[in-house]
């Protein structure tokens, strides 16, 4: 089961493998991202230590998601199917070390992290920035050029989901 906060270097020692599936409507952040929240979220959280004696934890991410065209507007359906490869780190300058492939998974001086908190994250950061039908499937006409979609002219007053991802992405780094 998946408790609010989780010792990943336990876990990693015990080669523990955390499974479940969350409500995304639970996810306050991510919820402007999607059309409709009542999907579910699978997850697999496979914890282990790698040959550096370092905490790894592979996390599965399994979801259906209604998400908004950026074309013709029209709701897209998205099977999110990824697998997001972790390492325990403690500081920003561990997570700086880590290489590209690899996202920190942060650690207090408890050695416990926010379980829920990090799969949001990673969830999110999972979602196409710009999700689009494959042409033939859009409702868009096929001449249409990109820029003459009806978004826009109000593109710049509309809600701009994705300006927390780009700031997230940034604490990553
Ligand atoms: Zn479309």
């Amino acid at each position: 089961m998946l408790t609010e906060f989780i010792e990943p270097i336990q876990l990693g020692k015990e080669q523990k493998i955390l499974a479940g599936e969350l409500s995304l409507k639970s996810f306050e952040r991510s919820r402007d991202l999607l059309l409709v929240a009542e999907n579910i979220l699978h997850f697999t959280w496979r914890f282990d230590i790698d040959q550096h004696d370092q905490v790894t934890a592979l996390l599965t991410l399994k979801a259906d998601l209604s998400l908004e065209c950026q074309r013709c507007q029209k709701p897209f359906s998205y099977h999110l199917d990824i697998d997001i490869p972790m390492k325990v780190v403690r500081n920003e300058l561990e997570a700086e070390a880590l290489p590209l492939a690899l996202q920190p998974l942060y650690i207090d001086a408890m050695g416990q992290c926010e379980s829920l908190q990090v799969i949001e994250d990673e969830f999110i950061l999972s979602i196409p920035e710009f999700p689009k039908h494959e042409k033939k499937d859009c409702d868009l006409g096929q001449n249409q050029a990109y820029y003459d979609t009806p978004s826009n002219g109000i593109e710049q007053n509309t809600y701009k989901p994705f300006a927390n991802l780009k700031l997230l992405s940034k604490e990553k780094k």
